[in-house]
Formats: C-alpha cells, sequence, structure tokens
C-alpha cells in the first residue's frame, strides 16, 4: 500500500451540505487562478482550485452543471450545488481523469494550499497575488496524468 494510500482523505461541502464529497488522496496541484471567468464565480478574486485524480473522488448529492467553451476549445463542465449555488467542481471534456475542487468546500482549506498563480494577465489592478508563488501569465501547460 502507498503512503498516499494511507492518508485520511480530503472533505469537503457546499454552503447547505446537500452535496459532500471525499477525496482519498491528496490533490496533484492547487493553484489560484485570476482567469475571467474564475473572477465571475469567485466574487472577483481569483479561484483557488484543488486537482484530484477523478478516480480517487466520491460525490454525494445532486449538482447542477453549466457547461461552456474554454478559449482553448475544449468544453468545460462546472458543477455546483442546485440548493444554495456553491460552485464545487469542474471538469474538462480533454482531461476526464482529472476533477478540480474549488478549495473554499474543503471542510479544511489549509489541506490544499495553491502552489501557483495562474492567468496573471486577466487580474485587476488591485489584485492581490502572493509574491512567494510562481506566475503563470495565461494558461499553463497541461499537467501530465499522473
Ligand atoms: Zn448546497
Ligand atoms: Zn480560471
Amino acid at each position: 500500500m502507498s503512503a498516499q494510500g494511507s492518508a485520511a482523505p480530503i472533505t469537503g461541502r457546499c454552503f447547505c451540505g446537500a452535496v459532500t464529497f471525499a477525496c482519498a488522496e491528496p490533490p496533484v496541484i492547487t493553484r489560484a487562478c485570476w482567469c475571467r471567468d474564475c473572477q465571475y464565480l469567485g466574487a472577483g478574486n481569483a479561484t483557488v482550485n484543488a486537482i484530484f485524480r477523478r478516480d480517487a473522488m466520491t460525490v454525494r448529492g445532486a449538482l447542477a452543471a453549466y457547461a461552456s467553451r474554454a478559449d482553448s476549445g475544449t468544453e468545460m463542465r462546472r458543477s455546483f450545488c442546485p440548493r444554495c449555488g456553491t460552485q464545487l467542481f469542474s471538469e474538462s471534456a480533454s482531461r476526464p481523469q482529472l476533477i478540480v475542487v474549488r478549495v473554499g468546500a474543503l471542510d479544511d482549506p489549509n489541506a490544499a494550499p495553491p502552489s501557483a498563480t495562474i492567468w496573471t494577465r486577466s487580474a485587476p489592478r488591485w489584485a492581490c497575488i502572493d509574491p512567494a508563488l510562481p506566475r503563470t501569465d495565461g494558461q499553463p501547460p497541461p499537467l501530465t496524468s499522473p
């Protein structure tokens, strides 16, 4: 058994509690994203997104979803609680093995601190961007499959 497999699961829920989820493994990576789409979801701020292997994720409760096309042409599916509206997940048609989780929905947001900031060229002038983290001004290269 791997050390990863024996780690405590990372759990979370929407604001109202109708949707809960658990991931058996730590995230592959966590990033703050300042793309313009994320500013709509994040009340003007960057979203903070932990990317997990889809196979390690368990979700309970009904989700609603909104599909849109990214600048790259890839179809994105963003899922949220239909009762309270909390944004929970994002999935890309081009990388179905991964699921993006909004870190604000984790029971312990300290479990997934961001290690990079992306899409800084879309950030407003007043954005607070951690100077200690590496930055990418647009979309970073795709993650290699874990
Ligand atoms: Zn809810
Ligand atoms: Zn974004």
